[in-house]
């Protein structure tokens, strides 16, 4: 395991003890978190005071250079860290942020296949946002409670 500042070196960014903190905690999480998460984390786990302005700039460059990945969550912008698999195809919740990794051959068949113009692979990382089960069944749930309501509603209103 490379050190975090050799880390930040290899992706150019340059190291401050702030900054290796971020890093650090970042590296904490196993699924996605937000930033408030990480500013509040910050003070309570790891002892540094840092200003959201810092926090939201730094997963900014963290992103640039590869290190976290930046999804949609309900509305709401995450993180988590780029994975360690540098051939990996998730599939996201966007509901739960519940990670899966998808094992579809065929699929990575065709990336490694594909044809590469003056370009060497040496990794992937591709990331296919939906729903899990839970998450699209408490929606279906949601919608025909919603159905239920409007036509109560407009059976009223016609009776
Ligand atoms: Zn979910």
């Amino acid at each position: 395991m490379m050190a975090l500042t050799d880390y930040l070196h290899v992706h150019g960014l340059r190291s401050t003890p702030e900054r290796n903190a971020l890093l650090k905690a970042v590296y904490t999480y196993d699924g996605y978190f937000k930033p408030e998460t990480l500013s509040f984390d910050m003070l309570e786990k790891h002892g540094f005071r840092v200003c959201r302005a810092t926090v939201y700039n730094n997963l900014g460059l963290f992103e640039e250079a590869g290190l976290v990945q930046r999804v949609w969550l309900n509305g709401e912008t995450g993180y988590r860290r780029s994975w360690t698999n540098r051939y990996s195809i998730h599939m996201i919740c966007t509901g739960c942020g519940s990670v899966v990794e998808c094992s579809d051959d065929k699929v990575r068949a065709q990336i490694e296949d594909m044809r590469k113009k003056r370009f060497v692979m040496t990794g992937y990382s591709l990331s296919i946002q939906g729903l899990c089960g839970k998450c699209s069944a408490a929606l279906k749930r949601k919608r025909k409670k919603m159905e239920k309501l409007y036509s109560e509603k407009n059976g009223k209103g016609k009776n």
